[in-house]
């Protein structure tokens, strides 16, 4: 099971100590091994989480990239090389907190590619808004986010799909979970050979549910990762 944090724009370099309670969880927990983590802080604690987290099974990711592989006159963007060069391993790409911005499909199609060529691992975010959910139309928008986004592409190995309802990211509600385990089924047969992770409002109290539902591979989660503690609970009634 995956297990990403997403800390969004939140963090200092003095939020890196709080990584010291989920290394010693991590030693002592009899399930260690099955667990994967993947921390993407700000691109600003990237290189001294990277440092701090050498040598343990927690890998650091960006939140975000452009689309360009080689340098170039793009003021306030890092690419995928660069940011690979200080310690990532792995990218979020398509959040929904992106897309609002204008990042379209086809922008995100360039950017997995891009990322993927620098060796960089990629988190590929959809998810319907509400709006499109109560027309109904939720099967329809995730078909077209993935046929879009990852056109030309055939490296399954390296993309992990994250299924985020739009209405769910950091607002608290979450579907029941026969309806997500209908979506991530449908998702899965779609792209057969992804791993699919859902993300939305996931905290230690919904995961006694949300652990249950079908296909799931692991959880993306916003919010709740910035707390040590809540992060950890999150893994242990995982595996409960
Ligand atoms: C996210 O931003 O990817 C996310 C899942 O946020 P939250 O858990 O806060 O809803």
């Amino acid at each position: 099971m995956y297990f990403i944090a997403n800390w969004k724009m939140f963090g200092g370099l003095n939020s890196l100590n709080s990584l010291h309670k989920v290394l010693k969880f991590l030693k002592g927990f009899k399930k260690n091994k099955f667990v994967k983590i993947i921390y993407c802080p700000p691109s600003t604690l990237i290189r001294p989480m990277s440092k701090k987290l050498k040598n343990s099974q927690i890998k650091v990711g960006a939140q975000n990239c452009h689309e360009n592989e080689t340098y170039g006159a793009f003021t306030g963007s890092i690419n995928p090389k660069m940011l690979k060069d200080v310690g990532a391993k792995y990218v979020i790409i398509g959040h929904s907190e992106n897309r609002k911005l204008g990042e379209t499909n086809k922008l995100i199609n360039a950017k997995i590619r891009s990322a993927l060529k620098s060796d960089l691992k990629v988190i590929f975010c959809i998810g319907e808004t509400l709006q499109e959910k109560r027309k109904k139309i939720t099967k329809k928008i995730l078909r077209q986010q993935m046929k879009l986004g990852l056109r030309k592409i055939n490296n399954s190995k390296n993309i992990i799909i994250a299924y985020e309802p739009v209405w769910s990211i950091g607002t608290g509600l979450i579907q029941k979970s026969s309806e997500l385990s209908k979506t991530i089924t449908f998702i899965k047969k779609e792209n057969k050979k992804y791993k699919v992770l859902y993300g939305g409002s996931v905290n230690p109290k919904n995961i006694n549910e949300l652990r249950f539902v079908d296909n799931i591979d692991g959880f993306l989660i916003g919010g709740a990762s910035q707390d040590s503690k809540k992060f950890i609970d999150i893994i242990k009634k995982t595996y409960n």
